[in-house]
């Protein structure tokens, strides 16, 4: 079926099958587990997906694609939900579908200009994820397995290392999509067993935090954080109080050093 892929939904569709089977091997070999895919598009993914496991739901934004799939892939483990994947409630979604999987992964070929989104949304859930496979452009995926001290390590960063086990797969040239976009894409796969989460007590507000902090990289953590406290001579206090030489900025402070800080600054808040 020929499809014309609409920009505004991100749709730069792959077919390569080579390429295929080695961004979903990535998932692992547990046939039981529940894959939901973030945007099928014509399903060029989701072919293999319901071949190999008991269960795939897909969410899309895009109506057109729902009579593709439907016409393309008649599998009884497939299940369509043509929505917004920002308006879907993740939470219940997965509580609900925890009552029949013990193991739960998230796998998507993502519409670039939602990707921070999705990834969010995936790492605020991750307590009940087992692994997420992620297709982002190539700048984004290195910012996302940065390390400290390195370049482009910034809140993306420590976001993903705060949840989970963070690994770049490769690298899949532009060429490899219809149509072409800009910039290569990457792979990267994010495993949710090792995460530091427990570490804070308000998760979500905790990324709200790293996102604030590093809000001007070039200035110093005591200026970033005293944006946040309004209070420079209690951000002083918060360093020294966390071991943190005011002057370091954001990029070289390690997760742990961030834990602290945040821990310190919600104690002295309260
Ligand atoms: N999985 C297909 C592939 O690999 O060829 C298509 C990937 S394409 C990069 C992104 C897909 O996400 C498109 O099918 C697009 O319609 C869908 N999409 C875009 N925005 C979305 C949204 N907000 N919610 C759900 N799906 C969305």
């Amino acid at each position: 079926m020929k499809v014309v892929a609409k920009k505004k939904f991100g749709q730069n569709f792959i077919s390569d099958k080579n390429l295929i089977t080695k961004i979903i091997s990535i998932l692992g070999e547990d046939k039981n587990q529940l894959i939901i895919e973030i945007g099928p598009g014509t399903g060029a993914l989701t072919k293999k997906l319901v071949e190999k496991f008991k269960k795939v739901l897909v969410i899309e934004i895009d109506t057109d694609m729902e009579l593709i799939l439907k016409s393309e892939i008649q599998s009884p483990n497939l299940q369509i939900l043509i929505q917004d994947v920002l308006k879907v409630d993740f939470k219940t979604l997965i509580n609900d579908a925890k009552k029949n999987f013990s193991k739960i992964s998230i796998i998507s070929n993502m519409p670039y200009y939602i990707t921070s989104e999705i990834l969010f949304k995936t790492l605020q859930n991750s307590n009940n994820l087992n692994k997420a496979v992620f297709m982002m452009q190539k700048e984004v995926a290195q910012r996302v397995c940065a390390n400290q001290g390195e370049n482009n390590y910034n809140n993306l960063s420590v976001a993903c290392s705060f949840f989970a086990e963070k690994k770049y797969e490769f690298t899949v040239k532009k060429q490899m999509f219809s149509p072409v976009p800009k910039v290569d894409s990457s792979i990267i796969s994010l495993t949710f067993n090792s995460n530091k989460s427990h570490l804070v007590k308000d998760q979500e507000y905790f990324l709200v935090f790293v996102r604030k902090i590093f809000n001007n990289k070039r200035k110093t953590i005591l200026n970033n954080l005293s944006n946040i406290t309004n209070d420079k001579e209690l951000s002083k206090i918060i360093l020294k109080e966390a071991k943190i030489n005011e002057n370091l900025r954001p990029e070289v402070i390690s997760l742990d050093q961030f834990i602290d800080i945040f821990n310190i600054f919600t104690k002295n808040k309260l």
